[in-house]
């Protein structure tokens, strides 16, 4: 008898845990369009150079085979799921019985005019190294620098902290956090912003919240209040999108929108298909976090099998979880619903969540994998201790 499809699209937490959940008896497809697993929580460390790319990738094709499935790198133009069909820009053809779509999210600038030209995005390892050569770059020249983080949310705030982290004492750079909502990481405790403003006072840093961004050029951020600040680096960290594929395969009611999924992860759309991760909307929305975004992983792969089996589907239960928020090597705070505590000693069990979680999607069982896993703790513990200058 013939082993039934599963094709699961997007394989960086959410993909690559279903796809390590589903057992040999299925016949499984893993398409991504690059070919490195990303830990993209830290990415924010390879502006200051604590973490280098190799820390924080792993090969997608040795990963999908030690799962005992097959891995296709290749961009993905549409789901037809009436057809049960996959098609990639090259026009391979991937058919399936039941599909897991996991493509996370874009870097969205919400049509703000000179953005994408002129900003740089932080989304990517290769974003983040962007940001630290041209970072450094400008380190290396004479004059006065001013860098503008455009986003005062998780990721502004992170990269805020590796900045500050490699450069503080240089009295050349000048630092703007801009951010719309009423103070920075709007959906957190209020004591994480003053903590933070605590950090910044006496720096040549402005943090800007309660205002927006009109337009980007390239020197200037122009703000909707008709004043501009000179940029040397516009980061942007403003926020992400869904996926144009989710509108176009009919996944999504229109651009820009998520997908809605049952409470079992189901698409309200398509019975054989499933989504997980950042891409996925939930009756009650979950916070779109790599933890969440493993557990839904799992969650989904389970109930393609359940449902290529026909038995009952399982509800998608979020174990809520403390988030630790890094701010460089100045503080660490652990946010457990509206209390926050705050510890440079947290940088450990920040530390220690990546390298376990890591050891985990990688499994040292091999000497290739152990070696690796030595070698980015070893590099971990003496960066952390020596951050470069
Ligand atoms: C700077 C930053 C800091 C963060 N900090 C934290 C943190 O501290 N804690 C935390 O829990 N979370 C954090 N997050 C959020 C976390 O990274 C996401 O929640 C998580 O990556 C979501 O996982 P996912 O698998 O759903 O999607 P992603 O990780 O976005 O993966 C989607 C995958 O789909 C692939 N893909 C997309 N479209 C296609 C296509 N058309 N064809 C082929 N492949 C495709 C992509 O290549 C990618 O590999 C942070 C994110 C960023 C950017």
């Amino acid at each position: 008898m013939s082993r039934s499809r599963i094709a699961i699209v997007g394989a960086n937490f959410a993909g690559l845990s279903a796809a390590q959940r589903l057992g040999s008896r299925y016949d499984v497809t893993v398409i991504d369009r690059s070919p490195w697993f990303e830990w993209r929580p830290n990415i924010h460390e390879l502006v200051s150079g604590v973490k280098r790319p190799a820390d924080l990738r792993l090969p997608r094709s040795r990963l999908v085979a030690q799962a005992g499935h097959r891995f296709l790198r290749a961009e993905v133009a549409s789901i037809d799921a009436r057809a049960g069909r996959i098609t990639t820009t090259g026009d391979r053809q991937v058919e399936f019985d039941a599909c897991i779509v996991a493509v996370g999210g874009a870097s969205c600038t919400f049509g703000v005019a000179g953005a994408d030209r002129h900003a740089l995005p932080l989304k990517t390892v290769d974003d983040g190294v962007a940001i630290g050569r041209r970072l450094a770059a400008l380190m290396r020249e004479r004059g006065r620098k001013s860098v503008v983080i455009v986003g005062g949310g998780l990721e502004g705030v992170e990269v805020l902290g590796e900045i500050l982290r490699r450069y503080r004492d240089r009295e050349s750079l000048a630092i703007s956090v801009v951010e719309a909502g009423p103070r920075l990481m709007p959906g957190s405790p209020p004591a994480l912003d003053a903590s933070v403003r605590a950090h910044c006072a006496g720096r040549n840093l402005r943090i800007l919240t309660g205002t927006t961004v009109k337009s980007v050029t390239r020197g200037r951020v122009h703000l909707h209040s008709g004043k501009s600040i000179r940029t040397d680096l516009t980061i942007w960290s403003a926020g992400a999108t869904a996926p144009a594929l989710l509108a176009k395969s009919r996944l999504a009611d229109k651009p820009h929108h998520w997908a809605p999924v049952t409470k079992a992860l189901q698409s309200r759309r398509f019975d054989n298909v499933f989504v997980a991760g950042d891409a996925a909307t939930l009756p009650r929305p979950v916070a779109r976090q790599a933890y969440y975004a493993m557990q839904m992983g799992q969650c989904a792969a389970e109930n393609a099998m359940r449902a290529l089996a026909g038995r009952r589907l399982r509800e998608f239960i979020p174990e809520p979880k403390p988030m630790l928020v890094a701010f460089g090597d100045l503080d660490t705070f652990l946010v457990s619903g509206r209390s926050v505590i705050a510890s440079s000693t947290l940088a450990a069990a920040k530390e220690l969540v990546f390298q376990v979680t890591m050891a985990q999607i990688d499994p040292p069982v091999r000497v290739a994998p152990l070696l690796a896993l030595t070698g980015r703790v070893a590099r971990s513990a003496a960066r952390l201790q020596a951050p470069r200058r």
